[in-house]
């Protein structure tokens, strides 16, 4: 199927951003993207090596000293000026969002919706910039605490939902006064060049933002290593946070882990069941299951196990993939990573799941109006155990994994069996039982009758265990990652007036 892609709005080529302007890497080496929905070449991206990574760094070192000196208030009314050019062109970022993931304009606008209000939230909080008042034991002592700006950082950010991905991350970074080398995904290479545009337009300083294009071994690790950067702030694959994590303990950046999830979505008795299975269907299939906080683990009480299945599967069979407005969910972003969806089925089914929506196991849709792109029909797994990898490893594509239960205490068990901890959720009438599972719930999210995804701007969102090490993005507790809080005491003597 050909995207009708606009060159004008989507480049031929791609390259870094550094110092206000698009940058080929010195190294004359590119590397190629492909259009998810039929792959065809989109564009040929520069490959950037530890040389650009030296000059940027540099750049938003010079850059930080006036940044980070500019009012928190002057700071956030460039950030609104940016968020009010992103709303007017948003068309123009969700025809790339649409394009770089292969999914609908209808699904890329809900994010970038989601983008534009991120930052209109950040905007406002360079009013609100808080410090705290504290309380002493020493007569005549004032203490308060206030934040101050870190330096220059390192944004690195996953493939699906790439301008939702930078907002969360650009927009708190700026407005506590930071100065940012954002390394593009290899599969969204160009969604942080649009950003850097509309900031230059809004009259951001040269060189707070920069954007490295390049593969995570050439770019992404180096970039992390170098003690000039003095925060790195990761949303992507756990594998990955690790690294992060080894290669800057010696210097204690600090640094944001925000990795995958395995979310459980738990059905009880008494669930108004209609409403469960289209939350549980939207829940496990957005945007093809790749989303971190997608369900793939639904545990259902057995006294409404068949009656769920049958409805949930009823509802399965209606999804459609491809890159229309009329269908739900797009492609996968490329097709190593359809490979590995479909090995890690295949692997289930050989050690006894039951593929309930596909018996044969072929799940490339071979349509022709689909030839060449990577979409997979959804995959409802039956018969896995809990320990299985298909349980424990994220999947990160449209599989979900159906359990049954004898009652809460077992579904509690099961929704915490996993080393994943991100977002959750559990279909009940009865209160207590949902006030229980809040309780004993060990990740971060815990949505009472509603789907596991749809965090909104304000709204802090992250995991613990392998989702991540504790901090949040966006909303206000973004802040304290962004900023460092410093404690101030002013002794005064009230003889000496
Ligand atoms: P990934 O880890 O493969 O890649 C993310 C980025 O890291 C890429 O830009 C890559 O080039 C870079 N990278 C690779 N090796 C690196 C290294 N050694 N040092 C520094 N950077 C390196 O992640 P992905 O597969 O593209 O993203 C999908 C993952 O992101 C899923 O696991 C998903 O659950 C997770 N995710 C989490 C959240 C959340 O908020 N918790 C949100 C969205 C996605």
């Amino acid at each position: 199927m050909t995207h009708p892609y606009n060159k004008n709005i989507y480049p031929g080529k791609i390259f870094h951003w550094m110092n206000d302007s698009e940058t080929e890497s010195a190294t004359k080496q590119y590397f190629q993207k492909y259009y998810p929905g039929n792959g065809d070449l989109l564009a040929e991206v520069t490959r950037g090596d530890k040389n650009d990574i030296n000059q940027a760094i540099e750049l938003a070192k010079e850059a930080y000293k006036k940044w980070s000196q500019t009012p928190v208030v002057k700071r956030s009314e460039i950030i609104r000026e940016a968020v009010l050019l992103m709303r007017e062109k948003k068309q123009e970022l969700a025809e790339i969002v649409a394009l770089e993931c292969g999914k609908s304009k209808k699904h890329a606008l809900g994010e970038v919706d989601a983008a534009i209000e991120c930052g209109f939230f950040f905007a406002g909080e360079g009013r609100r910039y808080f410090g705290e008042v504290l309380t002493s034991a020493v007569p005549n002592r004032h203490v308060e605490i206030i934040r101050q700006s870190i330096g220059v950082g390192a944004l690195i950010t996953p493939f699906n939902n790439p301008a939702a991905g930078v907002a969360w991350k650009l927009f708190p970074a700026l407005v506590c006064g930071n100065a940012v080398i954002i390394k593009s995904h290899e599969d969204t290479p160009y969604v942080a060049i649009w950003y850097a545009k509309i900031f230059k337009e809004a009259g951001l300083p040269a060189g707070v933002i920069s954007v490295l294009q390049g593969l995570g071994d050439e770019v992404g690790a180096p970039l992390v290593s170098d003690e000039r950067v003095k925060f790195v702030s990761f949303t992507g694959s756990v594998t990955t946070g690790q690294k992060i994590l080894k290669a800057t303990a010696e210097r204690l950046a600090k640094v944001s882990i925000e990795a995958g999830g395995k979310n459980p979505f738990v059905v009880c008795d008494d669930a108004d069941i209609e409403k469960a299975v289209s939350l549980a269907v939207q829940s496990a299939f957005v945007d093809a299951g790749q989303r971190c906080a997608a369900a793939s683990r639904i545990i259902i009480f057995n006294e409404v196990y068949d009656d769920f299945k049958k409805k949930f599967l009823e509802k399965v069979y209606t999804l459609k993939a491809g890159t229309s407005d009329e269908d739900d969910y797009g492609a996968i972003i490329n097709g190593k990573r359809t490979n590995q969806i479909l090995e890690a089925v295949r692997k289930a089914v050989k050690n006894g799941a039951k593929n309930l929506v596909d018996a044969d196991n072929e799940n490339f849709i071979i349509d022709e109006k689909y030839h060449g792109g990577y979409f997979l029909n959804p995959v409802v797994l039956e018969n896995v155990f809990v320990d299985d990898e298909i349980s424990q490893n994220e999947i990160f594509g449209p599989v979900v994994n159906l359990y049954r239960v004898k009652n809460l205490e077992e579904a509690i068990r099961l929704a915490n069996r996993s080393k994943f901890k991100l977002s959750s959720a559990i279909h009940t009438k009865n209160i207590d039982r949902a006030q229980e599972f809040i309780e004993r719930y060990e990740g971060g999210v815990v949505r009472v009758n509603g789907p596991t995804h749809g965090s909104e701007p304000h709204m802090p969102f992250g995991g613990t265990g392998l989702s991540g090490n504790g901090w949040r993005e966006p909303g206000t507790k973004a802040l304290d990652f962004y900023s460092d809080w410093k404690q101030v005491s002013i002794d005064y003597d009230p003889e000496k007036i």
